[in-house]
Parts: C-alpha cells; sequence; structure tokens
C-alpha cells in the first residue's frame, strides 16, 4: 500500500494549534564538513565481546572489574550468565557484524579481554532468565535517559540463548544494547539496529532523522526532537582512525518498468565488495510520497541479492525516485534523481489547492505555502527537504495564519541546490503533493 503520506503527515503535528506556532523551530541542516569531524586527541574506545560465561557483580558498571549496573538494578549481588551457544565460526560472524556496524566510528572490537585500560564489555549468553527478566527480552543495557551523558566501562547484555544460530539477531542485538551506553535511543526507522520495528534484511545505523519509540512515536531521550544514530555515535565515538578502513561507497542504480495493477516496478541494483546492507527508494508522484528500505513493510518490495524490487500500484503523472544503498561498514551511496511520466492520466481531482514560495536569506530559507480546501479543512502539512548529501527530513509545516502554513531552514554553508515539495492533507481524506521545489543556495 503506496497511500501511506496520509498517516505520515498529520504525525508529530495533526492538527496545529496556534500556540504551536511559537514551538516551530527552524530545521537545521548537518554541514557536509561533519561527516568527517577532525580527530579527538583520545584513545579509541574499545570494545570487548565476550561469549565465554561470566560471574557479574552488582554496582556501577566497570568492565575490567566484572561490575555490572544491570545485575544491581535487578536486586541482585551476582549473575553468573553462561557462555553463548555460537561455535568458532559463527562468533567469528558475529564480531566481524560488530566491528562493520561500528566501522565508521573510533572503535576497535576485540574478542580477546584487554590486559589493561578502560573499555565497554558486552556479554553474549544467557536467556535474561538470570537475572529475572522476561523471556522476551534479547538484550539489556545501561543508558542515562536523564542527561544522555555516556555510560564508561560499560557493561551491556546480549542474551544469546533466546537469538539462535544466525550471527545477525546477536550482532543486531549488541549494536543497540552497544549504542544505548552512548545515549542512542530506540528510533522508528526499522532499518535501524536502535530500532524495535520488524525489518526483513540487515539492520545497519542509518544516517537519516527519525523519530523515536519503540511501536509509537513518543518524545526522544533528553528533549531531543528526533534521533540520527550515526550522528550521534560520530559525536561520541569520533570518526574512525583505521588506516586500513573500507571507505569504498557501494555502486547503486535503478531501471523501471510496468508492475502488475497498473503500477510501476523500480529495481534497485546495488553491489559492494563487503557487502550491500540496506537499500533504500525516496519515491514521489501526483499521488504517493514514501521513502522505504526494502524490509520494513512500508513499501511492497523484494530482496534478491543485490536487487531490490519495489511495486508502486497505481502510480501516475510524473514521478521523481532516487535509490540510496549502504555497505555493511556504513559507506552510503546514492542514485541522481530520476524522473519519469507514469501515464497520460489526469490523476484523481484533490479538492486541495497547494501555492508554494520560497523566500531565502543569509542562512536561512522559508518554506511559505498557501493551502486551501473545498472538502473540510486542513489538518496537516509536511515538508519532505533533501539535503546536498541526498538525505530526506520530514517535519510538519506550521500555520502562520488563516491559509498560510511555512517552515524555516537553517542551511548548512554549502552551497549547491536544495530540494523539497509539501504535501498537506485535509480533514476528508484528500491529499496533496506540491510539485518539486529547487532552491540553488549561495551562502
Ligand atoms: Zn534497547
Amino acid at each position: 500500500m503506496v497511500g501511506i503520506g496520509l498517516s505520515a503527515l498529520v504525525a508529530g503535528c495533526g492538527a496545529v494549534r496556534p500556540e504551536e506556532v511559537a514551538l516551530c523551530q527552524p530545521l537545521v541542516e548537518t554541514p557536509l564538513q561533519s561527516a568527517a569531524p577532525t580527530a579527538p586527541a583520545h584513545p579509541s574506545t574499545i570494545l570487548y565481546l565476550h561469549r565465554g560465561g561470566i560471574t557479574l557483580t552488582g554496582g556501577s558498571d566497570d568492565a575490567p572489574h566484572g561490575v555490572s549496573s544491570l545485575v544491581a538494578g535487578r536486586g541482585l549481588d551476582h549473575a553468573t550468565l553462561p557462555a553463548a551457544p555460537l561455535d568458532d565460526r559463527r562468533w567469528a560472524d558475529v564480531v566481524a557484524c560488530v566491528q562493520g556496524q561500528f566501522a565508521r566510528f573510533d572503535v576497535v572490537v576485540v574478542d580477546r579481554r584487554p590486559p589493561t585500560g578502560d573499555y565497554l564489555m558486552a556479554v553474549f549468553g544467557g536467556t535474561g532468565a538470570e537475572l529475572g527478566y522476561a523471556s522476551d527480552r534479547r538484550g539489556a543495557a545501561p543508558m542515562d535517559t536523564a542527561g544522555c551523558q555516556t555510560v564508561p566501562r560499560a557493561v551491556v547484555l546480549v542474551f544469546s540463548g533466546q537469538l539462535g544460530s544466525d550471527a545477525q539477531p546477536h550482532c543486531e542485538t549488541a549494536a543497540q544494547e552497544i549504542a544505548h551506553t552512548f545515549s542512542v535511543d530506540h528510533e522508528l526507522l526499522a532499518a535501524d539496529p536502535s530500532s524495535y520495528l520488524p525489518f526483513a534484511g540487515e539492520k545497519i545505523f542509518q544516517d537519516i532523522d527519525a523519530p523515536c519509540g519503540e511501536e509509537s512515536e513518543r518524545a526522544c531521550h533528553c528533549g531531543r526532537r528526533s534521533q540520527n544514530s550515526v550522528r550521534l555515535l560520530f559525536d561520541r565515538l569520533g570518526p574512525s582512525r583505521a588506516v586500513d578502513r573500507d571507505l569504498t561507497p557501494p555502486t547503486v542504480a535503478a531501471e523501471t518498468r510496468r508492475g502488475p495493477r497498473d503500477g510501476l516496478a523500480i529495481s534497485v541494483h546495488a553491489d559492494d565488495a563487503g557487502g550491500v546492507a540496506t537499500m533504500t527508494l525516496t519515491y514521489r508522484d501526483a499521488v504517493a510520497v514514501f521513502s522505504s528500505t526494502c524490509g520494513d513493510g512500508l513499501a511492497d518490495c523484494t530482496r534478491d541479492g543485490s536487487t531490490a524490487t519495489f511495486l508502486v500500484p497505481g502510480a501516475h503523472g510524473a514521478a521523481t525516485f532516487r535509490a540510496t544503498a549502504v555497505d555493511r561498514t556504513g559507506n552510503v551511496a546514492a542514485t541522481a534523481d530520476y524522473e519519469l511520466i507514469v501515464d497520460d492520466a489526469d490523476p484523481d481531482p484533490t479538492p486541495i489547492a497547494l501555492g508554494v514560495a520560497t523566500r531565502g536569506s543569509f542562512g536561512r530559507i522559508v518554506a511559505d505555502a498557501a493551502i486551501t480546501t473545498t472538502a473540510g479543512e486542513i489538518v496537516g502539512a509536511t515538508l519532505y527537504w533533501t539535503d546536498l548529501r541526498g538525505v530526506t527530513l520530514r517535519r510538519p509545516l506550521c500555520r502562520a495564519s488563516g491559509d498560510r502554513w511555512s517552515r524555516a531552514v537553517e542551511v548548512a554553508p554549502e552551497a549547491g541546490p536544495r530540494r523539497y515539495i509539501i504535501a498537506a492533507a485535509d480533514s476528508s481524506g484528500h491529499l496533496a503533493v506540491s510539485p518539486l521545489q529547487t532552491f540553488l543556495y549561495k551562502p
């Protein structure tokens, strides 16, 4: 089902009340250079993966001495976790996968206990029953939900006895639990390991601003407006200093053909020497807007090796799309924007009229829209903003007055084109989408 635009539209804004206007902070772009900040003076963070069984003591986290706040938090003096039921080959796969999850960052992942110094320890083993957790618990980690400080010398738990014999769930659970100690919250982005949403595929940390929550949206911890797990981990860990690190992004291309039910089939091909983790399609036409990573269930998609085929039923009119791929060590590549005309038929008439104007001044672009409907009232409008990196961010517009809605964007300093569209919904369930707006930013 492609008509996801409508529910996406009203999430986070709903019917905007006048008193909310003052809270409409500008969307802030991330400068490109922050992707590779200068290396910090501190040593690399050590992530020690422990498979061999252990008895932990309750107390303030101290991985080198086997002291865990999780044990203390369960009211226990000690807890003994049996070794993970993973043979050497599977264990090597788990270690390699965790290395890939954190390859972008300044960490060293080891599975032999460091003889000295500080480190984080991820203990693989047990079912959680050893600490009295419910039987559906896959892991646990200490997290500073009040101040979002990093938990030093943290001990995190991966309940390998619950996770079967494939390496992937052990790796993805470890990635989430390790990230929690750096204040990474659960987010509503299925392809990211910090998410609980079901995902058919390999998860990897995604450089995308996402809402927080488990099954539905809630406020992010510490007053954050949204979460980008990759930016947060760069901030806490710094960029990788490994000279032998894989820096080659995947190749990615797309092709289209007619799909079933009058629809469009878009095949995305991505290739990478170390393997492709995720493939994402961002699509817009006269009636649908979505961004879906194959496996998240937002769009109909099947994956066959290095090809992901997305089906867009009822695709119609002028369509624009772009595909993005992330490899197993976090390198990202995107296609250019593809534009095509799907057929000659007029889209379903909508009673919504949507006029868009762009205002720019130093460091700031304002998207202004005049929106009216003849069927009820306008209940929400959403800005889909695409930065220079090709990442699309979604934010509600705020009602300025009467029919006027707007959203300011604080633009990163790099010159170049910014693209956006505005979508609006009315109380009768109609949806309208603006033409693609392009603004050439020159600081
Ligand atoms: Zn968690």
